[in-house]
């Protein structure tokens, strides 16, 4: 194989195969020939500054030094993703008597998940390597995401879906125009028909052919909070798991910072998040296993409902690595998970974000994670395309007419 060398893009310089490390030019491929490893991005981080960052814009374009961008925020065509709000959880902290807790509610996001932090990284690339179209596999944000960003920068999105996703991901996704193809089957089958699409046409995939650049987005999750929390780093994050992209890269986010000097070295814990129903990873970590026995997933939590997750490797690598954890829930407790949040924070969260509160608090309750430790957890999306999830258990507490004597009387009873 010929070493290769393209030309860098900002700090970029090259992809590079997980596994055997060889090294390839940043163009849209993702799996090594050698190997047939996943292909990574690889850096020459210069150095950065607190100040650099901090003059930036508010969003995830603040770090495109240390993404594979073309430096020039300006002229990002893309939806203005990232630099979501931390937030002090004090309510929930004492419902559950931990010490120190953050949400880092990226329901903030354009399209309300954390999806558009990796299609905005996708895209530049693909306008870069001159796709006309976009394209992707979706379990229902990253579907919201690129027909959102696609249309925002004028091309084409064909996206597709399992035909089963939430009415509120569905809708939400035609709105913005484009192509959506939904698919009787479930996401594991969607991602094996669009590798075959992917092969026979020109299409940027933003999470297959263009996957190493769309995963270096989920790096800017792990920096806010990091920013947000006065440059430094917390003592465990608690991440859902799909795909286990987004774990690895909070984790590579904090590492990054160390190395380049903008947080102190500060021993942290990264914990995964799944659904019982689609919990490939977290059963090979709780029986101590290294490989990923794929699951045919059956949960209400459908944007993690990957059975076949191409990252749960690394993921496990990481949380072995960290001395973190990764545990799941029942739908039930999923559906709690969510009302907790709620009831104490304000914060309406998807499923998936009631999937990271329930496995924080059963973590807690059987004494894997420390009540002391300076804990974020990551909500990733918004309640409001997830309502399904709710609906049931959360109706007016009285349906009257409009009459003031039927109102007391029934009020009374309410409040006892
Ligand atoms: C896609 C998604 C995730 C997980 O992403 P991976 O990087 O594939 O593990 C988490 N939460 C929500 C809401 C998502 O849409
Ligand atoms: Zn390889």
């Amino acid at each position: 194989m010929t070493v290769t060398t393209t030309p860098a893009i900002g700090s970029a310089v090259a992809l590079k195969c997980r596994e055997c490390g060889t090294r390839y030019p940043l163009d849209a491929s993702y799996a090594c020939y050698e190997c047939f490893g996943p292909l990574e991005v690889a850096y020459e981080l210069g150095s950065v500054t607190r100040a650099q960052i901090e003059s930036g814009p508010n969003s995830m374009w603040r770090y495109e030094s240390l993404l594979p961008v073309v430096p020039g925020a300006d002229a990002r065509p893309g939806l203005q993703a990232g630099f979501t709000k931390l937030v002090r959880a004090e309510n929930l902290a004492r419902a559950l008597g931990v010490k120190t807790l953050w949400v880092k509610d990226d329901s903030g996001n354009p399209t309300h998940s954390f999806k558009d932090r990796v299609v905005a990284v996708a895209l530049e690339n693909a306008r870069r390597l001159g796709f006309e179209t976009i394209a992707c596999a979706s379990t229902g944000n990253l579907a919201n995401a690129v027909a959102a960003a696609g249309a925002r920068a004028g091309l084409k999105s064909v996206v597709f879906v399992p035909s089963n996703l939430e009415a509120g991901k569905i809708v939400t996704t035609a709105v913005y125009g484009g192509t959506l193809v939904a698919i009787d089957g479930n996401y594991d089958d969607v991602n094996r028909l669009c590798t075959e699409v992917a092969a026979s046409r020109n299409w940027g995939f933003v999470n297959v052919n263009l996957r190493p650049y769309y995963a270096e987005g989920s790096k800017t999750v792990g920096y806010e909070v990091a920013e947000q929390l006065g440059w430094r780093l917390p003592d465990a994050v608690v991440s859902p798991v799909a795909s286990g992209s987004l774990l690895t890269k909070v984790d590579k986010a904090f590492r990054e910072f160390v190395d380049l000097g903008l947080v102190d070295d500060h021993p942290y814990a990264i914990y995964g998040a799944q659904a019982t129903g689609c919990s490939p990873v977290s059963q090979a970590f709780n029986s101590g296993q290294d490989v990923i026995r794929p699951v045919k997933p059956d949960t209400i939590a459908k944007s993690l409902a990957i059975g076949n997750p191409a990252d749960g490797p690394y993921a496990l690598d990481v949380v072995r690595r960290t001395n973190g954890a990764i545990a799941d829930v029942t739908d039930e407790e999923v559906v709690e998970g969510i009302k907790l949040l709620a009831r104490t924070e304000g914060i309406f969260a998807e499923t998936a974000g009631g999937v990271v509160v329930a496995t924080y608090r059963k973590l807690l309750r059987e004494g894997r994670i420390d009540p002391g430790a300076e804990t974020v957890l990551l909500n990733t999306g918004d309640g409001l395309k997830t309502l399904d999830a709710v609906e049931a258990t959360s109706k007016p507490t009285m349906v009257i007419s409009p009459s003031y004597d039927e109102f007391e009387a029934e009020y009374s009873k309410v409040v006892s």
